[in-house]
């Protein structure tokens, strides 16, 4: 009933505009719009292709995932349930209907109420750093005061954020020393490869963590704050070189 109402109102005022141009290919889609028997048997014939062409690749997916997955069967060849050692319908009921899975949660949350808090006070009370912690950058003199660093600019080269900038000249004795060790730790990502690639052990990174300020310019380090920072915390920084010594 359908298909004949949407020829009377839909393809009437089709044929109306396509008769007039008297070519073939009009009269042949006149036709076609016309005698919608035919078309619907195409359609027929259409859909029980498509629908063949369908079941034939689901069987083909069906071949595919058993290659994959091989079912079980038993001794006589049944193939068994690839669900039956979970929970059955009636164990999911029961907890679905005793709400079995929130009294178990409110009991995770009552045990963890009187156990001991895993979070501390910071900055009152402090966790354990590694002797290996990546902090604040701090140049190193030897026991008579005497700079460890020999400008090698080893650390220079190495550095990924080139954020180091030496300057060099020679001393009397014709060794080497900086005039200039600036470290720009707005660059600086803590890498430690200039503590790494040093063969005097002059600049290291410290434990402190705590370095943050107000201005762009106090992060612009120079010598003289790094052997400052170095003096600050020698005893701490020869102990964890100490202590990792055995891994370098
Ligand atoms: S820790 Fe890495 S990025 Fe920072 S100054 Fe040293 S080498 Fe450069
Ligand atoms: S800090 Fe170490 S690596 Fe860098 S220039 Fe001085 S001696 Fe060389």
């Amino acid at each position: 009933m359908f298909s004949r109402t949407r020829l009377v109102l839909g393809l009437q005022p089709r044929l109306t505009f396509s008769l007039p141009a008297n070519s073939t290919r009009n009269a042949f889609i006149a036709r076609r719009l016309i005698s919608n028997t035919s078309s619907s048997n195409a359609q027929h014939a259409n859909s029980r292709n498509q629908q063949e062409q369908l079941s034939s690749r689901v069987d083909e997916r069906h071949s595919h995932s058993a290659h994959i997955l091989p079912q079980e069967v038993d001794a006589q060849g049944n193939q068994l349930n690839a669900y039956r050692h979970g929970p059955s319908a009636l164990d999911k009921a029961v907890h679905l209907f005793f709400f079995t899975e929130i009294i178990r949660g409110m009991w995770i949350v009552l045990e963890n109420f009187f156990r001991p808090p895993y979070t501390i006070m910071y900055p009152f009370e402090k966790g354990p750093l590694s002797p290996r912690f990546r902090g604040e950058h701090a140049l190193r003199r030897y026991p008579s005061g005497e700079e460890r660093c020999i400008a090698c600019k080893l650390c220079e080269a190495i550095c990924p954020a080139q954020a180091i900038t030496i300057e060099s000249e020679a001393r009397m004795d014709g060794s080497r020393k900086t005039t200039k060790y600036d470290i720009d730790m707005t660059k600086c990502i803590y890498c430690g490869f200039c503590q790494e690639a040093c063969p005097v052990d002059a600049i290291v990174e410290t434990q402190n963590q705590e370095f943050s300020v107000e201005t762009r310019e106090e992060l612009l380090y120079n010598k003289e704050k790094l052997l400052a920072n170095g003096d600050r915390a020698e005893a701490e920084i020869a102990a964890n070189l100490h202590s990792d010594h055995v891994y370098r």
